[in-house]
């Protein structure tokens, strides 16, 4: 009978229970653990010090579901994007951008995206399926792998900005991020990560709930709701005031100021009156705003804005003491952009 068990989803206690089930000693279950996430192995194989009769054995009960590097592209601007393939043959897109000596990670946590914000090329896809904590990890250990390749630097930053929305599969984000912050994982600081959303209270909440002491972005795009509406949906169920609501329940549980990703659409939301309007909504949740160059994408009516407004709409920001950055596209020669990750073989 084939194995249908995977070994993955098991705790470090449930494995090492199983190992003295098989009359194998505790400390086999520990080495076995270590294998599958500090090492980061992909297969039974890969674990030498365990006898080979034992991997058989192994092999006979579970199955181990990494993910696989399939294809990887380089930008000039250093930007890499690596196609990644799951167990079940599907493929999903990472992004390492490297940036005055900070290497960033952007990762997936859906196959497409259970929302579909008219803007977005990820929204065109259906969500096909959530992502595993397992597959959401393996993410991080390849980038990292070939961050260290092409740069000779680790990873040090994360931010779950790749397909789909993080809070709608939120179990298994939560448990990815306990896992690349634990000393058993990558031990990586829970500083340097960034969960962005498209806003969901009652996943914000949670978060803050959590005691932990990650960064939250909030894709904002508009900053009211008349506004916001036309261009996500999701607005209709969670508004801006109980947005802003669960935002300072964040910043209270958390100390950290949220951040507001605004990208700018020509004619759309970049008049001094929108700014405006931003400005308004942060001095209701303490925030940084960053601003976002858009990737125009086929078949959406809204394009980027022009760079004079953009120049003018971050003065206006700035000349009521907002805090705002200009955050510009990355690695545009290889259609790279963290939340532009549409999958290009899917629509040819
Ligand atoms: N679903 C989450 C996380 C993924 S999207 C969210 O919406 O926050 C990551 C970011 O990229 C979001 O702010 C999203 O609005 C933005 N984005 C989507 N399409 C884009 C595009 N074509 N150009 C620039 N940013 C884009
Ligand atoms: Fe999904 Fe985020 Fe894209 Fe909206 S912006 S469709 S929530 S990935």
């Amino acid at each position: 009978m084939t194995p249908t068990k995977d070994i993955r989803k098991l705790s470090k206690e449930e494995i090492v229970t199983a190992f003295v089930e098989m009359g194998e000693p505790k400390f086999r279950g520990t080495q076995v653990f270590e294998w599958l996430w500090q090492k980061s192995v992909r297969s039974f194989d890969e674990m030498t010090n365990l006898s080979k009769p034992l991997r058989e054995k192994l092999k006979e009960q579970f199955i181990l579901r990494a993910v696989t590097e399939s294809i990887m592209q380089q930008s000039k601007d250093g930007t890499l994007k690596l196609g990644m393939k799951l167990f079940d043959d599907r493929m999903i897109e990472g992004v390492m951008i490297p940036d005055e000596g900070r290497n960033t990670a952007c990762v997936s946590s859906q196959v497409g995206c259970s929302l579909s914000c008219s803007f977005c090329a990820t929204g065109f896809l259906k969500r096909d399926r959530n992502l595993d904590f397992g597959e959401i990890y393996d993410q991080v250990v390849i980038i990292n792998n070939r961050a260290l390749e092409t740069t000779g630097r680790p990873l040090t930053n994360i931010v779950y900005m790749g397909m789909g929305e993080p809070l709608l599969n939120y179990d298994n984000v939560m448990q990815s991020i306990k896992l690349i912050t634990s000393p058993a994982g990558l031990n990586m600081s829970q500083k340097r990560i960034t969960v962005s959303t498209s806003g969901i209270c009652r996943g914000i909440e949670r978060l803050a709930d959590e005691n932990m002491n990650f960064n939250l972005a909030l894709s904002l795009h508009a900053a009211t709701d008349e506004k916001r509406d036309q261009i996500m949906d999701i607005n209709r169920s969670n508004p801006l005031d109980a947005l802003v609501k669960s935002l300072n329940y964040f910043h209270d549980k958390t100390g950290n100021k949220v951040t507001f990703e605004y990208i700018l659409f020509d004619h759309f939301n970049d008049s001094i009156e929108d700014a405006d309007n931003l400005i308004a909504l942060c001095h209701k949740v303490p925030a940084f705003v960053n601003l976002i160059e858009y990737n125009n994408v086929e078949g959406v009516t809204l394009r980027r804005a022009k760079s004079d407004r953009r120049d003018a709409f971050v003065a206006h920001l700035r000349n009521n003491g907002i805090s705002a950055a200009i955050r510009r596209s990355r690695g545009k020669d290889i259609d790279a952009a963290c939340g532009q990750l549409a999958n290009k073989e899917e629509k040819n």
